[in-house]
């Protein structure tokens, strides 16, 4: 596996590969890397090489989030990667990235505003930027991304097709614990009492889904119902989370950024479910933000 630090030796790297006529799949990363970011590696297998990078992006972090204690484990997603059958690995340095008098940003689509653009203000503009830096240093036919960002993916179709770069983009589905939460690199800090209430995120979005199932259109009682069980006020839910030696009920979520059943395509507000639809949550465990996602299909 080759590891490129250059954008121009990766756009080398990729161009020599396109040029014979071969696809290649893109997996941009920030490390870290758990099964999720190697599921993403998978879906790109259907391509004829798989390149990944690894850069923890400074733009799209806000000063008061955790850049500096983001995760890092370089090595060991290396020796990920190459197990995966990864073929290269871009991983630039900050100077490359961002070297002295850079000051060209991509403004982010409509879609980056609701949700994460109201609690995380110009986190999108970083996304955005560094996602067009790292196609152009890597002209893949396909870049992959995680539905368990479901904004971000969005986000990130709205540009490309905007900008008109030539990558497809392929929304991947989020992969789960068994227990259902959601894998992340952020999972790594919850201690174990804060661990069982990050599955009040997942429990909140199943059984918001079920009663979408069982006939419930009400976009605001289906809300409701999320509120409920991310509180920790739905009695049944809250059980099955509750501490190792019982079923004491447990503490909701610290703090709800937000918990709303949203339009799939634009994520903005919708006044019925007439139209396919995701439910989002994001909101604070402990100090460790959360978010997770499911979609609600109208047949
Ligand atoms: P990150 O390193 O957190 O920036 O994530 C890199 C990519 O992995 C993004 O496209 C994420 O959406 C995706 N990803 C993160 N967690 C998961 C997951 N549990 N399942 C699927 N994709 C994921």
């Amino acid at each position: 596996m080759e590891v490129i630090h250059s954008p121009d030796d990766a756009r080398r790297y990729v161009w020599s590969l396109r040029s014979q006529g071969r696809t290649v799949g893109l997996v941009p990363t920030m490390g870290a890397l758990h099964e999720g970011h190697l599921s993403l590696v998978k879906a790109a297998g259907t391509c004829d090489s798989t390149v990944a990078t690894i850069f923890v992006n400074p733009t799209q972090f806000r000063p008061d989030e955790d850049l500096d204690k983001y995760p890092r484990s370089l090595d060991e997603d290396l020796e990920q990667l190459k197990n995966a059958g990864v073929k290269a690995v871009f991983v630039p340095d900050q100077e490359r990235m961002y070297p002295e008098g850079f000051s060209s940003y991509v403004e982010p689509p409509e879609v980056a505003k609701p949700l994460e653009g109201i609690c995380r203000p110009g986190h999108f503009r970083g996304v955005t930027t560094v996602v067009l830096k790292l196609l152009q240093a890597i002209p893949a036919s396909h870049a992959y991304f995680g539905k368990k960002d479901y904004q971000q993916w969005r986000v990130i179709e709205a540009m490309v097709r905007d900008l008109n770069v030539g990558t497809k983009i392929i929304g991947c589905p989020t992969l789960r614990e068994s227990d259902g939460l959601a894998l992340s690199s952020r999972n790594r800090y919850l201690d174990p009492e804060q661990r069982r209430r990050a599955l009040l995120l997942s429990k909140a979005l199943s059984k918001t889904e079920a009663e979408f199932r069982a006939g419930e259109t009400q976009i605001e009682e289906l809300q409701q119902c999320m509120r409920r069980t991310l509180l920790g006020l739905d009695n049944a839910a809250a059980a099955t989370v509750g501490s190792e030696h019982g079923s004491t009920p447990i503490q909701g979520m610290d703090k709800i950024d937000y918990a709303a059943i949203v339009a799939a395509d634009t994520l903005t507000t919708l006044s019925s479910l007439d139209r396919p639809a995701v439910a989002v949550i994001a909101g604070y465990i402990g100090k460790t933000r959360l978010i997770d996602n499911r979609e609600l299909n109208i047949s």
